[in-house]
């Protein structure tokens, strides 16, 4: 009976460690983490929003983000000043599911209801990155904003070469490549917050979020496995 009960709590403690293993290798699942991965496959509900949002110190509109993601975009603009004398600008942070909804619908009726041509640009409800509070459209002071010539401008350059150093990647970026993975057309504007520690490493592998996010999966699980043995060794059934 003893080997029995032993067994049993290690059945369980075994479920807990596997349960744990696999919450921490999704953090794509996690929609108050820095790995949430939102997309037209992976969509937030109607209801969801961050718990705390604030609004970020720079110049510019609809400055709400998490804040953690405002503190780390005041510091980007801040830099890009200093350092190339161009000011950026915010376009645009955190959107309600409902004030998608309604950017969604009137894009569908300007594209007389041909949906591909709508969702290149616009993402329907709960498919956008800036219902997390994470994301920002990102212009720079008189220059023109949300098109692909932002690109070309000086605060566009520095911003795609240096968005890391304070935790933002560039989410959606050039070519096929990357458009067939993330589902959006080339937005040299949009940055999305990770933290620094992510960005850098997100930003060194050049791949899009969703590449990224599943090798770091792969390498997670593969410590969670590599710990297990230690978690039930025989002696514990003696
Ligand atoms: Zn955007």
């Amino acid at each position: 009976m003893p080997v029995l009960t032993k067994l049993l709590s290690l059945l369980t403690a075994g479920t807990m460690l596997i349960s744990g293993a696999v919450y921490e290798a999704a953090p794509q699942h996690d929609a108050d983490g820095l790995l949430f991965l939102v997309n037209r496959q992976y969509t937030l509900s109607a209801s969801y929003t961050p718990e705390d949002l604030e609004m970020s110190d720079v110049p510019g509109q609809v400055r709400r983000m998490r804040p953690d993601a405002a503190a780390a975009l005041k510091e980007m603009f801040q830099a890009c000043k200093e350092e190339t004398k161009c000011q950026l600008i915010s376009i645009s942070g955190f959107r309600s599911y409902e004030k998608q909804a309604g950017i969604y619908s009137r894009k569908l009726r300007s594209v007389r209801k041909d949906v591909a041509k709508a969702q290149e640009y616009v993402a329907p409800p709960g498919a956008s990155e800036h219902q997390t509070g994470l994301a920002m459209d990102i212009g720079q002071k008189n220059k023109a904003h949300l098109e692909v010539s932002f690109r070309d401008t000086e605060g566009g350059k520095w911003c795609a070469e240096n968005c890391w150093r304070f935790g933002f990647i560039l989410r959606y970026g050039e070519g096929e490549e990357w458009e067939s993975i993330t589902g959006y057309k080339y937005e040299p504007w949009h940055f999305r917050y990770v933290g620094k520690e992510f960005a850098k490493a997100i930003h060194e592998a050049n791949v899009p979020l969703e590449t990224w996010l599943i090798d770091y999966r792969i390498k997670t699980m593969q410590d969670m496995i590599g710990r297990v043995p230690i978690a039930a060794t025989p002696t514990d059934l003696e």
